[in-house]
């Protein structure tokens, strides 16, 4: 990897620590000053807010979340938040949650104080999705980077083993998309492949006991790096197919993450020497794929699209609408009919490494 590189490291404060997420939560509301607070967190996770906001006062409770933040719902947040004349937004729980309030930050410029409950990684990351009718856009602001993340990992305690299995993996996946994407640098790698060592070692300890507070701890931990180095890294090929399947076809954003993923790293590895071994070396393995089918293997993970309601008829809109967006450095030349050959196989789940033969 070269050592001549431009990066930026975005500013955010990061409190973690298992059961303190209240007392950290109070003490960032007292550092920033904040008078009126509105707590977003979708009607099933407001329990889970209510016990994290127990030290603080709360002007609004806001509790319409809907994936993919579509503009309607945006625009009521928004809209609650001026009401209340929030001066502090405070989000507790999944990507889905941490991307409305984002999409309030984007307009009303309100810092966020953001508390994950499971591995999505959109805390650390200044990019905000909307979607309008079918169609999902996502940009780049530092207005929606939150200014403080709190990880409490005895919050994700309740998240079901397979939802944090695939939200893990949508972590992993930032992590080695951020190999090859088009900032990639030698300190994203590195965040990357710490990333994927944390996430390797934490998964399969939660898929053994759901209740395992250390290795909810190093997947909270894994999943922070792994967003810090797709914010720095930005897309790549792996983020480019997953967001045309998750914003063209509705298909659920982690579990279409986790099936993808061997198919792009498949696809790429044999064409990214270096990607290929710093992977395998963070799996343990003879080889990146191999390890990623190992750990696959070890969670149970989701394996095909059409289990995920995709069909063979979509790909060819998949293919016209995703091929454009794949970044021109990505290691290996795609075209129509290698990206094509690489769905056909995500679609029914067959073995990744017939894809690099
Ligand atoms: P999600 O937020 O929709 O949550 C999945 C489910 O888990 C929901 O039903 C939620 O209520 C439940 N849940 C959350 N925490 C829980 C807990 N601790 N216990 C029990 N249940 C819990 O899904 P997600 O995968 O976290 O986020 C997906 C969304 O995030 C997508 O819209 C995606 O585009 C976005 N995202 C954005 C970025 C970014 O950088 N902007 C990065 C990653 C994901």
């Amino acid at each position: 990897m070269s050592l001549s590189f431009a990066h930026v490291t975005l500013a955010q404060r990061v409190l973690f620590g298992a059961g303190r997420a209240a007392e950290h939560l109070a003490a960032e509301v007292d550092r920033l000053g904040a008078q009126r607070v509105m707590v977003i967190a979708s009607e099933s996770e407001m329990e889970m807010a209510r016990a994290v906001a127990a030290r603080i006062e709360v002007a609004h409770w806001h509790d319409e979340v809907v994936m993919h933040v579509p503009v309607e719902v945006a625009e009521r947040a928004r809209a609650a938040a001026a009401a209340a004349a929030a001066d502090l937004l405070v989000s507790v729980g999944g990507g889905s949650t941490t991307g409305l309030a984002k999409a309030v930050a984007l307009t009303a410029g309100l810092p966020i104080v953001a508390v994950p409950t499971t591995y999505a990684g959109s805390e650390a990351t200044n990019v905000w999705g909307l979607t309008e009718a079918t169609r999902k856009t996502t940009g780049v602001d530092d207005r929606v980077l939150p200014v403080t993340v709190i990880y409490d990992p005895s919050l994700t305690l309740t998240l079901p083993v397979g939802i944090s299995v695939a939200s893990g993996l949508n972590a992993l996946a930032h992590c080695v998309d951020s190999l090859w994407a088009p900032r990639a640098d030698p300190i994203n790698a590195a965040l990357a492949v710490e990333g994927v060592r944390a996430l390797t070692s934490g998964l399969p300890r939660i898929v053994a006991a759901a209740s395992d507070l250390r290795g909810r701890e190093e997947t909270a931990y894994g999943a922070y790096l792994s967003a810090v180095a797709f914010a720095s890294a930005g897309s790549g090929i792996h983020h480019k197919i997953c967001h045309v399947l998750g914003g063209t076809f509705n298909l659920p954003h982690a579990e279409t993450h986790a099936v993808v993923l061997p198919y792009v790293l498949a696809f790429n590895a044999p064409y990214a020497p270096d990607a290929e071994a710093r992977l395998a070396a963070a799996l343990d393995a003879p080889t990146a794929v191999a390890g990623l089918e190992r750990l696959r293997a070890e969670l149970r993970a989701p394996r095909a699209l059409v289990d995920l309601g995709f069909t063979e008829d979509g790909i060819a809109t998949a293919v016209e609408v995703a091929l454009p967006s794949i970044p021109v450095n990505n290691p290996r030349r795609v075209t129509a009919s290698r990206l094509t050959a690489l769905l056909h196989a995500a679609l029914t789940g067959v073995d990744p490494a017939e894809l690099s033969a």
